[in-house]
């Protein structure tokens, strides 16, 4: 895919996040589903809000920056979403954005290494680990697979998503219902997975 090589520049990013917005808001009903299973059914809502904010803030003329886009809207989500999953999300693309500095224009490998920075501050941030049943049981896939290409990294996504169906939950509301988490997917896994897919689509 020739945009591995690509520089992907503030544009880019803008265009990848009004496409993950557009994705929540197909997807908000299936998320909310999820959460209502084994949480309190507001993630569909949560991400419709928070990324609905985000659109409008780095929706500016001309784009900001790689690394600014990704910071404001991150800010975007802590400020906006009131469950576990918009300052987890914000951290995430904050963090990212952080490590991009100031440069007009990134690579595919500095998205890389900015997003598992960002990853490694929501393992920070949560407290948990590939196997808890949470998103960063897709996260952490999908960011090694970055390093083949951004449809192999939706793929990861979209697989580490469904790999939490039979896990038991360790953080987050779904862990209060311990065995009863088993056999449903977890609704953060499953919008990170959005995230990735619309990661891919705006390069297509
Ligand atoms: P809340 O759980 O506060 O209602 P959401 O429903 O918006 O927030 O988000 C729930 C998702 O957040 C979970 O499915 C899980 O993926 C993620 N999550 C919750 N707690 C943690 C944590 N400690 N570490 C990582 N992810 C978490
Ligand atoms: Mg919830």
């Amino acid at each position: 895919m020739g945009v591995v090589d690509a520089a992907l520049d503030g544009g880019f990013f803008v265009r990848w996040l009004t496409a993950a917005a557009g994705l929540v808001e197909r997807e908000a009903e299936r998320l909310t589903e999820l959460d209502s299973a084994i949480g309190d059914a507001d993630h569909g809502a949560n991400m419709q809000r928070g990324f609905a904010a985000v659109v409008k803030a780095v929706d500016t003329e001309p784009p900001g920056t790689p690394g600014a886009v990704l910071v404001a809207a991150g800010r975007q989500l802590i400020s906006t979403v009131g469950g576990a999953s918009g300052p987890l999300y914000g951290t995430l693309l904050r963090r990212a954005g952080k490590s991009l500095g100031e440069a007009p224009e990134v690579s595919v490998a500095q998205l890389q290494a900015g997003l598992r920075a960002g990853v490694d501050s929501v393992r920070e941030l949560g407290g948990a680990a590939p196997g808890d049943k949470t998103m960063v049981d897709a996260l952490v896939p999908a960011v090694e697979a970055l390093g083949d290409s951004l449809d192999a990294a939706a793929a990861a996504a979209e697989e580490g998503a469904r790999a939490t169906v039979p896990m038991l939950a360790k953080k987050g509301r779904a862990s209060y219902l311990g065995e009863r988490s088993i056999g449903h997917q977890d609704p953060g896994a499953a919008s990170s997975a959005l995230l990735f897919a619309a990661l891919a689509e705006v390069a297509r």
